[in-house]
């Protein structure tokens, strides 16, 4: 939740900004937000092998408020039966739900309030949402998503887990024989412990019996049956039945094996994706490296081959493209090499340019015309930065007439 607010990670759509761990990215820095993601995804695929659904039961937004949203229900229940002495069982009822669904509908527009602001800068959001507006796009997405979240807080909850969300499949796909489980282990016959209480079965908001298979899709893992059952043989002063378990090995065996078969390091899945994960950690160190947090863009404008000015002096045009992508004012200089008396006709040298400002501008290169036999001279235009220890330089040609008139 608070991801958005301290730019740990948040979509700036209208500005066309990524903000990622501190980093203010533009859109044009693409490298950078494509091996950031690319390595986030397969962080949670790596996850997703060694610790099974953890994702789901303990880290996933729909799961943890649906939980919350099922507390909230119960506990309006319980408020109302306690505070409301004289009406009818039907009013109480209502009254618990009518209290429910008011708390749900404030809990929503903070929650759809939070999910925007990954997209929409939060205090640009807040100014629209405290004006009701339902007009702009950033106003009906916010209205959109609030109406989205009540309804999935109150009506689906973690029935989207079995039925939408592809999470459960993919893990299905993931998963190897060391893959953290929630598993049942009894024993047979007389020696079984289970006393068919069916607490397990119960609890289970997905609907499912643990006993049959740890490798049903629909268990999430959130361990809600471990503590049914704990709870329930905790009376007869027996242990649980149902556990976290790496894998469907007994416990006992597991702990023979050799560390390394333990830990999997030679399930070739594991080896594709810690190499998979690897290549996108060096891509990424290596754009964040090569970054640059004044972006420097030199071009010949030659929709003008070259300009014989009143002075005598021949000019070029150049296209400049300057964007201070940091958090602070900088300013660049620029300079030609190679052209003896060359003058840019920049309203200002050393450009000054604001946290986030674009300067984009055709500008003059102004020179003596050289008495040399040639119309084509090889120039240098550099810009330093006073944010970049290098400075850019744009190697490009500067055209002027063979004779002069
Ligand atoms: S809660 Fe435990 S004892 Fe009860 S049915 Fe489930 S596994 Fe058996
Ligand atoms: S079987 Fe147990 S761990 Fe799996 S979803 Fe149901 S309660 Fe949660």
């Amino acid at each position: 939740m608070a991801a958005p607010f301290t730019n740990l990670m948040r979509f700036d759509i209208p500005r066309q900004r990524f903000y990622f761990a501190g980093f203010e990215l533009w859109i044009s820095e693409f490298s950078i937000i494509f091996f950031a993601l690319m390595l986030l995804m397969f962080i949670i695929a790596a996850s997703a092998i060694i610790h099974g659904r953890v994702y789901c039961s303990y880290a996933c937004p729909q799961m943890i408020f649906s939980e919350w949203s099922q507390s909230v229900e119960a506990w309006a229940k319980r408020v109302t039966q306690k505070v409301l002495k004289t009406p009818t069982p039907k009013i109480k009822k209502l009254a618990g739900q009518g209290l429910f669904y008011a708390v749900l509908l404030v809990a929503s527009v903070f929650l759809a309030f939070v999910f925007t602001s990954y997209f929409i800068e939060p205090r640009d959001l807040l100014g629209r949402l405290l004006h009701l507006d339902f007009v702009t796009v950033g106003g009906i997405t916010g209205a959109t998503v609030t109406l989205m979240t009540f309804l999935d807080l109150t009506l689906v909850r973690q029935k989207f887990c079995t039925t939408v969300c592809p999470y459960g499949y993919i893990q299905g796909m993931l998963q190897d024989k060391h893959t953290l489980l929630v598993s049942y282990q009894d024993g047979v016959g007389e020696a079984k412990d289970c006393i068919e209480c069916k607490k397990c079965v119960r609890v289970c908001e997905m609907g499912i019996d643990i006993r049959d298979s740890p490798f049903q899709i629909e268990c999430v893992h959130c361990g809600d049956c471990i503590d049914a059952c704990e709870d329930v043989l905790r009376k007869l002063g027996k242990p649980g039945l149902i556990h976290y378990a790496w894998g469907e090995t007994p416990k006992a065996v597991a702990l023979l094996e050799p560390w390394y078969k333990r830990w999997g390091f030679r399930d070739a899945k594991r080896v594709v994706i810690l190499l998979i994960m690897t290549f996108y950690l060096v891509g990424l160190g290596m754009a964040l490296s090569l970054r640059r947090p004044v972006l420097v863009e030199i071009n010949p404008d030659r929709a003008t081959m070259f300009k014989v000015l009143d002075d005598g002096r021949i000019a070029n045009m150049i296209r400049f493209k300057l964007a201070n992508r940091t958090g602070k004012t900088a300013s660049v200089r620029l300079w030609v090499e190679g052209l003896p008396g060359a003058e840019l006709a920049l309203p200002a040298n050393p450009v000054v340019l604001q946290p986030g400002e674009t300067f984009e501008r055709t500008v003059e290169l102004r020179a003596p015309f050289a008495q040399d036999g040639q119309d084509v001279h090889h120039i240098r235009i550099l810009a330093q930065s006073d944010a970049a220890r290098k400075s850019d330089a744009e190697d490009m040609t500067f055209i002027t007439p063979l004779k002069r008139k």
